[in-house]
């Protein structure tokens, strides 16, 4: 079997390999990108998202990787299921909680290859106020996942800067693994079961139904459902295996990282920093209290592959671009934890249902392509996933059609509305006018730079800057850019 081997030479640790890896094989220590040779299962996916052709295959010899024992399948699990769900993050369990809800006594699985659900979460876990409403949570549940309201939009630039009172909560920075394990609970409670420690490796169809191939503490077993849910996040490993997804391209991937870091300023402004001067997507910051915040870069992987660039490299020098950053994180700043993935940065996918199988989340890039946010997606499209899979008979396509339409519905929406204020961008926009009388010319400076990152997104920023100035300042800021593209 071919592995890969890393040139760490040319290696410019942009993490793709990392984020993008099914059994997370690869790992960085230090600055370097090493493989774990007992984890990895030769699927070369990463040597397609290398940014920087730093990875080779070749025949593996190093030590011998354990065989795989084929066992018989553990006792209670070893039925036909009603619905198998892989993977347990946001999308996963939120969509057996929409069925379990609908349907009690359903025979629901949730499979999830870490040891732990929440474990190692990549995100930054920023999601507006009204994400968790969606949920069955009682409000000391929410407090306990909630760490920072945020009540102020803070936008900047080099040297300036401006904050945007929206006079109430709207944006908050969540723990998601405790949200994650709370959902666990409630799965539980509501009679699913879920595996953890047990990785997927195969799904094929067989006999009206689907046979999943489980590995889980170096045992392969066979695991039956009649309708199978693909949350596997940007792996979306099922998907592969049934065809309904080809595994990404360069062009369809972001990468992001971020610093767990030390915080002087207000906790309650969630700063969004364009990266235009890069031409990466967004930095920012979300403070998380006890003087902490989660300060992150990210932009596609096409434009660190092209430019060379390493994320953790862009996030240094974030640290020091920024007047208002480098003033609240200090000069003798500490950093408690690095994070860094993958996300989808495609439009979302209109093949997310397919004979029993179903996709969810970002294994159905179901994220803002512009900010990677996809929390809010995962829970809203994961709980009208589970209510569909719940009142299906077959799980034929008429019946996940609910599902499917309620995604596209959603879907247009979601394309001209990719700054990310989801359902609330002419509010923002509202909060924004109030105050546009009383910001100063470099004031207003930064927010039409917010506006304008994105250089192939001009038409979302002149319909944007139409309603936030009016036309008469929309065509003085964008005239020459509109007379250049007519
Ligand atoms: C750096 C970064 C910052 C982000 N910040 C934000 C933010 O501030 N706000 C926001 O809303 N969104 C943010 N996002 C995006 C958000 O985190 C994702 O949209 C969301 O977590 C996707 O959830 P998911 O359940 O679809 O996938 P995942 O969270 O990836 O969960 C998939 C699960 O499936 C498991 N799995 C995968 N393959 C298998 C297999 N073969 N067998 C068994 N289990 C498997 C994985 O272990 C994982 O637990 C960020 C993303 C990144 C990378």
């Amino acid at each position: 079997m071919e592995k890969p081997r890393i040139d760490q030479e040319t290696c410019i640790t942009c993490r793709a390999c990392v984020g993008i890896c099914p059994v997370e094989a690869l790992k960085q220590f230090r600055r370097e990108i090493v493989v774990d040779y007992d984890a990895c299962t030769g699927c070369k996916i990463c040597g397609k998202f290398c940014s920087a052709g730093a990875i080779t295959f070749g025949s593996f010899d190093g030590a011998p990787v354990p065989e795989k024992k084929a066992i018989k399948t553990p006792s209670h699990l070893d039925k036909s299921f009603d619905i198998v769900i892989v993977g347990g993050g946001i999308a996963g369990l939120s969509t057996a909680i929409g069925a379990l809800q609908s349907k009690q006594n359903l025979d629901i699985l949730v499979i999830e290859r870490k040891r732990v659900i929440g474990e190692d979460s990549n995100s930054s876990a920023g999601t507006w106020h009204f994400t968790l409403d969606m949920l069955p949570l009682t409000d000391s549940e929410k407090d306990e996942i909630i760490l920072q309201k945020f009540t102020k939009l803070g936008l900047a630039n080099e040297h300036d800067d401006v904050v945007i009172d929206n006079n109430g909560y709207y944006l908050g920075a969540i723990d998601l693994q405790r949200l994650l394990v709370i959902l666990f609970r409630k799965v539980q409670k509501l009679g699913g079961q879920i595996e953890v420690n047990s990785f997927v490796e195969s799904v094929e169809r067989f006999d009206g139904g689907f046979e999943i191939g489980v590995v889980s503490k170096g045992e392969v077993y066979k695991i039956s459902s009649k309708l199978i849910v693909d949350a596997t996040g940007v792996d979306s490993t099922v998907s592969r295996r049934l065809g309904m997804h080809k595994s990404w391209g360069v062009e369809e991937i972001g990468v992001g990282a971020e610093y767990e870091m030390s915080w002087h300023g207000d906790s309650q402004t969630a700063w969004l920093i364009p990266l235009g001067y890069r031409n990466l997507g967004y930095a920012w910051v979300f403070p998380i209290g006890n003087n902490l915040a989660r300060v992150g870069v990210a932009g596609p992987l096409q434009t660190l592959k092209k430019h060379k660039m390493n994320i953790q490299e862009e996030l240094d020098k974030f640290l020091k671009y920024c007047a208002i950053v480098k003033e609240n994180i200090g000069e003798d700043y500490s950093i408690l934890a690095f994070k860094s993935g993958a996300y989808p940065v495609l439009e979302m996918s209109e093949d997310i249902t397919r004979d029993q199988a179903l996709r969810v989340g970002d294994s159905a890039s179901q994220a803002n392509p512009l900010l990677g946010e996809g929390i809010y997606y995962c829970i809203n499209y994961g709980l009208k996933a589970g209510e569909a899979l719940a009142k299906s008979n077959s799980g034929s396509e008429e019946d996940l059609e609910p599902y499917k339409a309620f995604v596209l519905k959603n879907k247009e929406k979601f394309e001209t509305d990719k700054l990310g204020f989801g359902m609330d961008t002419d509010k923002v926009i509202e909060n924004l006018q109030k105050n546009l009388d009383k910001l100063s010319e470099r004031e207003r400076q930064v927010l039409l730079e917010f506006l304008m990152p994105v250089e192939q997104d001009w038409k979302t920023r002149i319909r944007l800057s139409k309603k936030l100035l009016g036309t008469k300042e929309t065509l003085k800021l964008f005239g020459s850019e509109i007379k250049k593209r007519l």
